[in-house]
């Protein structure tokens, strides 16, 4: 070919090709998790997918932006937060059969508002020398005497814990899930601190023998050279409700109301669930697939299994305001 037909052939494909838009994505999870999978999506579509990673204030920025806002899909995780952004009004139902088929019921939200995309269990680390098998089972064994000074956890009135007293609450009754949440923080051996990271190196030094979790941080601090040891002083429990489960919440994904790029938005939404970019996406995050067919990571399969809780997640939303209010009154951070 010479250099004036392959010029002449770039210009049309240039006039030819329709002009595909980009798809702008909010995001609260770091860019780097999420970039394998847009790559993945980018090459099958040849869509480009711009992330803007937004740490705080992501509702007040789309309500802010309103119409005029970039943003096609917004991505974030814990219910907490995708309530928020449901909450504010700046979202529009998906009506996708590819959607619905992949996520199971329980993880999208009824009126099509937001899709989970991964699952993650809120589990106990439990130090591999002072705890034994079988030790500890449930949540409600947490506030047993048993556990008198050997716990460690998080602020109680984080997302992460509010969820899971969200859950205490619909298991056991608000008056019972304070008498809970007392009991828990009488056998913390310290008050609460930092991350769950933090909690693992608290185990590692010796200043407590449980703590409260989310399973992808195992996988973190395996990937990290000075958490290593942390990593390596625990092992994973997943404790159920004596009623029930083990506690789940998830990260997910939901379409603006002023989406600039509605069908390549969706395509991209559909994309994420497929096993693909499911295993993809879970793998690079530690998490579970919501995909059921989807292969897990050999590290999260190697934690074992487990049944998930059968509370709601918009439940546990709704639960949130009562779950505030009982750790603010037994002073679960004082
Ligand atoms: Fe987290």
């Amino acid at each position: 070919m010479t250099f004036r037909t392959l010029l002449l052939s770039t210009t049309l494909a240039a006039v030819t090709a329709p002009a595909l838009a980009d798809v702008t994505i909010y995001t609260t999870r770091q860019p780097d998790l999420i970039q394998p999978v847009m790559d993945a999506f980018t090459a099958e579509t040849g869509i480009d997918v711009s992330l803007q990673f937004v740490d705080d204030g992501l509702v007040e920025r789309l309500k802010a932006e309103g119409a005029r806002s970039p943003a096609d899909l917004v991505m974030t995780v814990d219910i907490a937060n995708l309530q928020r952004v449901v909450d504010a009004d700046v979202l529009q139902p998906v009506d996708s059969d590819v959607l619905k088929n992949a996520v199971p019921a329980d993880l999208r939200s009824a009126d099509d508002l937001w899709f989970a995309l991964t699952t993650r269990a809120r589990i106990v680390y439990a130090s591999k020398d002072r705890v034994a098998d079988g030790e500890i089972t449930t949540y409600e064994d947490l506030a047993s005497d048993t556990w008198n000074g050997r716990i460690c956890t998080r602020s109680g009135v984080h997302n992460y814990t509010l969820a899971l007293v969200s859950a205490v609450i619909d298991h056991v009754g608000e008056d019972a899930a304070k008498d809970w949440a007392a009991g828990v923080k009488a056998n913390l051996a310290r008050s609460p601190q930092g991350n769950d990271r933090a909690q693992v190196k608290a185990i590692w030094a010796g200043e407590c023998d449980i703590s409260l979790g989310n399973t992808y941080y195992m996988g973190k601090m395996l990937a990290n050279e000075e958490q290593q040891a942390w990593a390596d002083s625990v092992r994973i429990v997943f404790p159920s409700f004596a009623a029930g489960g083990t506690h789940v919440n998830v990260s997910g994904i939901a379409m603006t109301q002023s989406a600039p790029n509605r069908d390549e938005a969706l395509q991209l939404m559909e994309f994420l669930v497929t096993p693909e970019s499911q295993a993809i996406y879970a793998e690079v995050n530690y998490e579970y697939p919501v995909l059921v067919d989807a292969p897990l990571s050999e590290l999260v399969a190697g934690w074992g299994t487990f049944t998930p809780d059968g509370v709601d997640l918009t439940t546990i939303a709704g639960h949130r305001a009562t779950a505030l209010r009982i750790m603010e009154e037994v002073d679960f951070d004082g």
